[in-house]
This record gives C-alpha cells, structure tokens and sequence, in this order.
C-alpha cells in the first residue's frame, strides 16, 4: 500500500469498549508524517476524564463472566486470531507506520507486522501453561489436623500499557499480548507522535473477538493521559516502555501506591570490536547496530570501542558506509535510513551532535540535519580518539549518533564500556571462544550479543540493568509479570 492510499484509512478515535470514540472534551491533536513534514490527522486527545472511563470499562471486562470464565484454550485461540487479522491488514498496517512514523516499508513489514504476529503467537501459547503448585504443609496445630496448600496463578488485573515511539505497533504487542495471554485487561498508551497502529490494533482486537473492553486505547499526551492512567486506583499494574527520565515518575508513582510496575527504560549500548575480528563484518555489524531504524533503538549500538591498531580502519569504514546510506521516505525503495520521528526530536539529536563537536569530537561523516522538509538527520560518526569526556559517550542520543573510542586492553575496555548508568544491550566481535566469553562475563547489560546486535526473540528475556530498567519481558517469566500468586490453603 503506498501513502495516498493509506492515507483514507487512518482512525482518529480512541478505542474504548469495543468503540471508536472522540476525547470527551472534544480536544485533539496533530500527527505528522515525518518523511514530509506535514500533518496527517488530528487524533483524540484523551485526559484524565478519558482514562477513568477506559479503567472502568476494563476493570468492569475483568470481572465479567465472558472473560473472566473463558477458558484459557478459548484465550490462546483469540491472540492466533489477532496474529492472522495482523498479517491479513499487513500491508496495511505497514505503510500506516511508515507513513506516521517514517521507518522503511519493508523494516514496517518485517519486524512491526511481522514480529507482532511472532510476538502474539508465542505468547498466546502461554495462556494454557499457566499453572501452580501443590505442597504439603507442616503445620501442627490443632493437633490431628493437617494442611496441604496450593497455588494459583491468577491475572494481576487492569494493565496500563504505556509505550515509545520507536517501534510503535511491536512495543504494544510486546505489552498487550502477554497481558491478554495471563488474563488481563489493558488500557494502552501509545505515544503521541504514533497513535496510529495502536488504534488500528485495538480494532483487529474487537474484531478477533476480545470481549469490548479487554483492549482499550486512549490516545493522548504523556502528562496528562498517561500520568493519569498510571496513579489510577484501578489499575494495578504499569508497564512502560519509553525514556530513562519518564521511568523515574512512573516508578516513583508506583513505589508510593505500592502497585506492580516493569520498566523498560533507555540505553547507551556499546560495541566491542576485538582485535581478531573480521573488518568486513566488525564495520558492517557496527554500523547496522547503531543505524537500524535511524538509531531509534533502545538499544542502539551507539559507543564503538576498536583497538588502537585497528581504529582507523574500523571507524573510516563505518564512516564510509554511513557515508553512502541513501535517506529518504520510508516508501521510497532506494532509501536506506527514513527521517527522525519528530521535528522537535531531529532538533534535540542535531543539538548533541553540536554539542559533541564543541567539546572536541571529530566529526568523521554526517554532523547535522539533510536538507528538505523531513526531519532527516545525517548517519554521523564521532571519532573521539583522545576518550574525551564527551556527553555523546554517556548521553543517550535516539539517533543515527556513534561516537568510537580506541583501547588498549581488555579490562580498559570492559571498564569503558561498563562506566555508564546504563545496561541494556553490548555486543562483542571476535571469532575467540575465550576472548568472546571473557567479555559476556564482565559486562553490565541485560542482552550481550556475541558477532550480532539488536537481535530479540520472544523467547529470549529483554530488560536492562541499572537505569536501563526494572524486570524482563519476553519468555517464560512474562507470566510472572502479569499474574499474582494465590496461596490456597486447605486443613482436613
Ligand atoms: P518517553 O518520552 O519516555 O515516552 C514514552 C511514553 O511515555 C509515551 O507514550 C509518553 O507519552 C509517555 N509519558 C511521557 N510522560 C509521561 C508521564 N509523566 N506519565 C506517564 N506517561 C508518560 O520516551 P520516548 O521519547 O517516546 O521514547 C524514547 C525512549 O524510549 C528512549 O529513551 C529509549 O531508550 C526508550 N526505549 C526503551 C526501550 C526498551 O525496551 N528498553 C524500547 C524502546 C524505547 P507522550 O508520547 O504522549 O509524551
Ligand atoms: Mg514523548
């Protein structure tokens, strides 16, 4: 589907209850299309009035008899439904997250339709493995009473998904899939640049067969529909995928009213290159890892360390592929980076670049915003030879930003790469068993890829460590995440 096109079939409603509806206040807001700089839709901008109504629709879908007796089989048959209605509007759902949120249409149709339906499919299997344990117990009293226990895995409750703008449909299958999968219900926030899929989402949902209210939607701003989704009484579980900095206030407001919450916060990942490597596959590997999807990408390959002797040859062919990357629309076939989301997001990763330069990187290639009416930011490669104390080496940038340090040793490099408030993600290249483990043993971060970067699987648990984040998605332990723990305890 190309731009006109899909252009006719956005919504602009929340979705709450089984229905398409506009904020109660009346209010909306813009949405663009990146690539062009132009508004696309107004969409409803929901407030706290919005989100009590949506909380209460969900709680009230918790409780009811269609989806709180359905049977677990019935719940995995309705997410494989959603996972076919995915891939059936497919082409559709691409381009609308091309269109709104400017990735190429082929990464649009890979990993947004793609991996979701992957995500829905794995996790509906969960539904029917959801299970407890029985124990005996060792109570004594009253004498000639016994006790034997058990435990149940029962739905944590109403969840407040909230997620970025980078991935936008995956990061909501990401939340939706494992809540609906345990027994929840969801009231989803997307961001505000990228509502769209969300809406789109939450319809296939309805029309999968979800009960109305199991999935509801509520567009709006971060402040306003999004704090207020997270203090609600009702809810009783957040999870929040988006910047270090919003992950304070959510986990502050959580730890206050004591309520469940997992963080999946930012990063600052970085890439070591280790002195055997493969150049073709060190250079095309660094720069995959930091330019896949402009950059926006928790986590972005964004600190390169090469060994000394070899720095010039690493970082100047990293720069030379940056160098020959074709931006444009992401529904223009010869493009090979799209724009930054935003106008206001291409100026605060320009302003860091500016910033790099004046404290003393080397601008090797990029340095700034491409010409035109997008929010294009040029694939820059920072040398930083010296290991100045550069904001870009501590800094997350959420943008096509690589800063390269030289070393000298293993432990220098480990400690380098380890000197940061972030772990999320790290790679290493080299084809040395020993070397390879050596580092994956040291490094602070929840993912080490080992001749790879930004890889996810849904069975593969992803979370970060320091202020990357608090929990893990994905595998087994997501049904941890949205279940409580019931102890039943029986005397005879
Ligand atoms: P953000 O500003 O933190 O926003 C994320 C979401 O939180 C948006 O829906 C936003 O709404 C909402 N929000 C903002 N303020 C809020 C508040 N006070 N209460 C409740 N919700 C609030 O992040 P972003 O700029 O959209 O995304 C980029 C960041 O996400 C990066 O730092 C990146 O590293 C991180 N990220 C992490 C992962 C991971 O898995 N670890 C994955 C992707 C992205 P509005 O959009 O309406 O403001
Ligand atoms: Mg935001």
């Amino acid at each position: 589907m190309q731009r006109m096109e899909v252009l006719k079939s956005i919504r602009t409603g929340m979705f709450i209850g089984g229905e398409l509806m506009a904020a109660r206040s009346g209010k909306t807001f813009a949405v663009y299309d990146p690539a062009a700089g132009v508004e696309i839709a107004q969409v409803a901008d929901g407030d706290s009035e919005d989100v009590g109504m949506a909380v209460d629709i969900a709680k009230h879908a918790l409780e009811a008899d269609a989806w709180r007796r359905m049977p677990p089989a019935m719940r995995e048959r309705l997410l494989l439904k959603l996972a076919d209605l995915v891939e059936a509007h497919g082409d559709e759902l691409a381009a609308l997250e091309t269109l709104n949120q400017g990735k190429l249409l082929g990464f649009s149709k890979m990993l947004e339709v793609g991996g979701s339906a992957q995500w829905l499919r794995y996790m509906a299997g969960w539904a029917t493995k959801i299970e407890g344990s029985t124990l005996d117990l060792s109570l004594g009293f009253p004498p000639g009473v016994r006790y034997q226990a058990s435990t149940r895995r029962v739905p944590a409750g109403v969840v407040a998904a909230i997620v970025p703008w980078n991935f936008p449909l995956l990061m909501a299958v990401w939340k939706i899939a494992p809540a609906l999968a345990c027994g929840c219900t969801v009231v989803l926030k997307p961001a505000e640049e990228t509502p769209l899929t969300a809406i789109r989402l939450a319809e296939l949902a309805h029309q999968a067969g979800f009960p109305p209210g199991v999935l509801n939607v509520v567009t709006g701003r971060g402040e306003t529909a999004g704090a207020a989704l997270v203090c609600h009484p009702a809810v009783s579980k957040v999870t929040f995928t988006g910047s270090t900095e919003v992950g304070r206030i959510i986990g502050a407001q959580c730890g206050a009213d004591i309520k469940r919450v997992s963080l999946e916060l930012g990063g600052k990942s970085p890439v070591i290159v280790l002195d055997d490597c493969d150049p073709r596959k060190a250079i095309e590997g660094a720069a995959s890892a930091v330019f896949f999807n402009h950059g926006q990408v928790c986590t972005a390959g964004s600190r390169l360390y090469v060994p000394r002797a070899r720095f010039d040859e690493i970082v100047g062919g990293v720069a030379a592929v940056a160098d020959s990357l074709v931006l444009g629309s992401g529904f223009d076939e010869r493009a090979q980076m799209g724009p930054l989301v935003s106008a206001r997001h291409r100026d605060k990763v320009v302003g860091m670049i500016d910033e790099g330069r004046a404290q003393g990187g080397e601008i090797l290639c990029g340095g700034g915003a491409a010409p035109g009416d997008g929010y294009f930011v040029k694939p820059t490669v920072v040398a930083n030879a010296f290991c100045e104390p550069l904001s870009l080496v501590r800094k997350e940038v959420f943008g096509p930003v690589l800063v390269a340090m030289p070393y000298d040793d293993l432990d220098e490099v480990i400690a380098a790469a380890n000197a940061s408030e972030y772990g999320l993600g790290a790679s290493v290249w080299t084809n040395q068993l020993d070397k390879a483990l050596a580092v994956v043993d040291r490094i602070e971060a929840g993912t080490v890829w080992v001749n790879s970067h930004n890889m996810v699987d849904p069975a593969l648990p992803f979370g970060g460590f320091k202020a990357s984040g608090v929990g893990r998605e994905h595998g087994k332990a997501i049904i941890d995440a949205y279940t409580e723990t019931r102890s039943i305890c029986f005397a005879y």
